[in-house]
């Protein structure tokens, strides 16, 4: 089983003719409420992958209806809690020419308390994973009591912010990075060679498996002294949202049926091409069958 602690937003989509200024009052032309957020995201992906995943997660009860996507798709719903507070939300401006702008409240995914994450992680059966990003409160004590528990650690440290470097990432089995966070991991240029960037976090981080995810330019892998390396797919790339945590759900999902990491890495970069060639985020996650079938195209 894989355990994702992970944050669970419900995204308001306002497409505006510009972004609204200071002062202003604007009329939006339409207006969309969508299930959001890493968590959310990644443990669809997970079970559209075929993965068999359970959501640890905090929801407004108002919202209640984001509950059904997440339970359509195969996603073990029964440790989501419902509060009477907010749940967390994004406030998004959409303009004509594709610029957004976005107001983010936490409000739910900063509710954990210690009491609440002790219970979660004594629920978990210690074969399993922990995975998380950081979009939740208390990510060090998840990290800290899962592997307490015994269980393997996957982390996503995104959205990046100032004190993902002081967590205890040597008790993470395997990193999820994109290059902004390998770079600010490495401390290093954003735009620093690949390669020389896995060789300081391979350095700095020598136990855990590190997934570097390279947008067009594809991913490596490294374990150790071995390394992978996989070219992205040439697609046409309309709307790159939820391209990485679609990637994260494919990959954690073909390690648990026992995949090996090259397969489990074409599965990943497969239906992550796939997810950036349909605009949204939970929309644009595929389904197994779909990718199955453009893996062999
Ligand atoms: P994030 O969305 O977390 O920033 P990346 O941009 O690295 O992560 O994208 C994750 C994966 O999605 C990449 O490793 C690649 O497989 C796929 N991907 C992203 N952008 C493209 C693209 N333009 N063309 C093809 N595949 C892409």
């Amino acid at each position: 089983m894989v355990y994702n602690f992970g944050s669970i937003n419900i995204d308001y989509v306002y497409r505006v003719p510009h972004l609204v200024k200071p002062g202003e009052t604007l009329a939006s032309e339409s207006f969309q409420q969508v299930l959001g957020g890493k968590g959310a995201n990644q443990s669809l992906a997970l079970a559209r992958a075929g993965g068999s995943v359970t959501h640890w997660g905090r929801l407004g009860r108002a919202d209640r209806w984001a509950l059904a996507p997440l339970e359509q798709a195969g996603v073990n719903i029964d440790a989501i809690e419902l509060i009477e507070d907010a749940s967390g939300h994004a406030l998004i401006q959409v303009d004509d020419a594709a610029e957004n702008a976005i107001i983010l409240y936490p409000g739910a995914n900063h509710g954990f308390t210690e009491a609440k994450l002790e219970a979660l992680t004594e629920s978990a059966e210690p074969s399993g994973w922990l995975l998380m990003q950081n979009e939740c409160n208390a990510t060090e004590s998840v990290i800290c009591l899962a592997a307490a528990r015994g269980l393997s650690i996957a982390f996503n440290p995104a959205p990046l912010d100032a004190k993902v470097a002081s967590l205890p990432l040597s008790l993470c089995n395997l990193l999820f990075l994109n290059r902004g966070e390998a770079a600010a991991l490495a401390e290093c240029d954003p735009k620093c060679d690949a390669d020389a960037l896995l060789d300081i976090l391979a350095e700095r981080y020598p136990d855990a498996e590190l997934v570097l995810t390279l947008g067009a330019d594809g991913v490596r892998y490294q374990r150790g002294d071995h390394r992978l390396s996989l070219p992205a797919h040439r697609v046409d790339a309309i709307d790159t949202t939820a391209a990485g945590d679609t990637f994260i759900g494919y990959f954690m999902a073909a390690r648990q049926r026992g995949d090996d990491n090259e397969r489990a890495l074409r599965l990943a970069s497969t239906a992550s091409a796939l997810c950036v060639q349909t605009a949204g985020a939970a929309p644009s996650i595929p389904v197994a069958k779909d990718v199955e079938a453009a893996l062999v195209r």
